[in-house]
């Protein structure tokens, strides 16, 4: 009975004439090398001189950290002693940074093959493609992903939190209270008389105003607490693990600092109040209700004070 061959797809290339095979890699359009066991050029094909930027000459006979940056050729040297030794047949994928003839930084992905030659000395045969172009992208999308979620999460004219990141803030603050037992203050604040500030001066001064208030209240408190622009001119401090009486001399440090420091151009100066509450048992609305109410009082009793919630009934 005749013996049934398994078809390989290869064997019809055995075939070819050593030219042929020489016109299918210098016609390859991914870069491809030949490296001899000491890590010298034997072949390199025209896609892989076009990349590298150098003539076939320039690279023959050269080791092939010739194009590898300095940081890396003492480990890519080291890799490829220990592939063309080893018992692998392809080494993995992966991507390396790379130096063309002008200098230029460019990012690869390699991928390499160990064959023997007629002299049945080992090689490796590395295929190189450039991907720096797709990097480039995916680091433009990473950044304007976090430009997005940073928009997502922070006040455009103050870049402090949003109300939406702050009441997030708030609910994961109040939610450790209830599990650990934890103090938790808040300070809710809003500018005096600002109408005034943007009907006299214009709506650019008021912004001058929200800005400067939001660095000086910014400086004013510890860096654990977090600083949230509520909405317009209304502002709240989530303070964890402080109590009610030290949240309330926070808050009236601050109010002195902000009526004694002159804003803006025109040299304004801005009060403000605001309200005090600490945690008790009670939902990030219960708790802002009545910080609201406390500054809501410090409003109706003058301005420019604060008040603790507590003291509301
Ligand atoms: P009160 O002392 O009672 O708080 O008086 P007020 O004038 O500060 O309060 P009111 O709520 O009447 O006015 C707030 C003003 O804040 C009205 C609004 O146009 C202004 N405002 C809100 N957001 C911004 C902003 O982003 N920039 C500027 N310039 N003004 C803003
Ligand atoms: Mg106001
Ligand atoms: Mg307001």
């Amino acid at each position: 009975m005749a013996e049934r061959r398994i078809a390989d797809p290869f064997e019809h290339l055995i075939t070819l004439s050593s030219r042929d095979m020489a016109n299918v890699i210098n016609a390859t359009p991914i870069g491809i090398c030949i490296t001899d066991a000491n890590g010298q050029f034997e072949v390199v094909n025209p896609a892989y001189c076009d990349f590298y930027g150098y003539e076939k000459e320039e690279l023959l006979g050269q080791h092939f950290t010739l194009v590898v940056p300095k940081a890396y050729r003492d480990k890519l040297s080291q890799l490829h002693d220990t592939f063309i030794a080893g018992n692998e047949i392809q080494e993995l994928r992966q991507e390396w940074e790379v130096r063309r003839k002008n200098g230029e930084t460019r990012t690869i992905i390699a991928e390499a093959a160990r064959v023997h030659g007629e002299d049945g000395a080992p090689r490796k045969v590395t295929y190189v493609v450039d991907i720096t172009n797709r990097k480039r992208l995916e680091e433009q999308l990473k950044q304007a992903n976090e430009r997005l979620d940073h928009l997502a999460h922070h006040d455009e004219l103050t870049g402090i939190y949003n109300r939406r990141a702050g009441l997030m803030r708030l609910e994961e603050e109040l939610k450790r209270c209830q599990r650990y037992g934890s103090k938790l203050s808040v300070v809710m604040y809003d500018l005096d008389s600002f109408k005034h500030i943007n009907d006299t001066y214009g709506h650019g001064i008021g912004d001058d105003v929200l800005q400067e208030m939001t660095q000086l209240m910014a400086k004013g408190i510890r860096s654990t607490d977090f600083l949230v622009r509520l909405g317009g001119e209304e502002f709240l401090i989530i303070m964890p693990e402080v109590d009610v009486s030290s949240a309330y001399l926070a808050a009236d440090r601050l109010r002195q600092q902000a009526a004694a420091t002159p804003m803006t151009t025109h040299a304004l100066i801005v009060t403000l109040s605001a309200g005090v509450a600490s945690y008790m048992e009670a939902s990030t609305t219960r708790m802002l209700d009545r910080v609201d109410k406390a500054m809501y009082r410090a409003k109706q009793s003058g301005r420019n004070k604060v008040i603790i919630a507590d003291d509301v009934t």
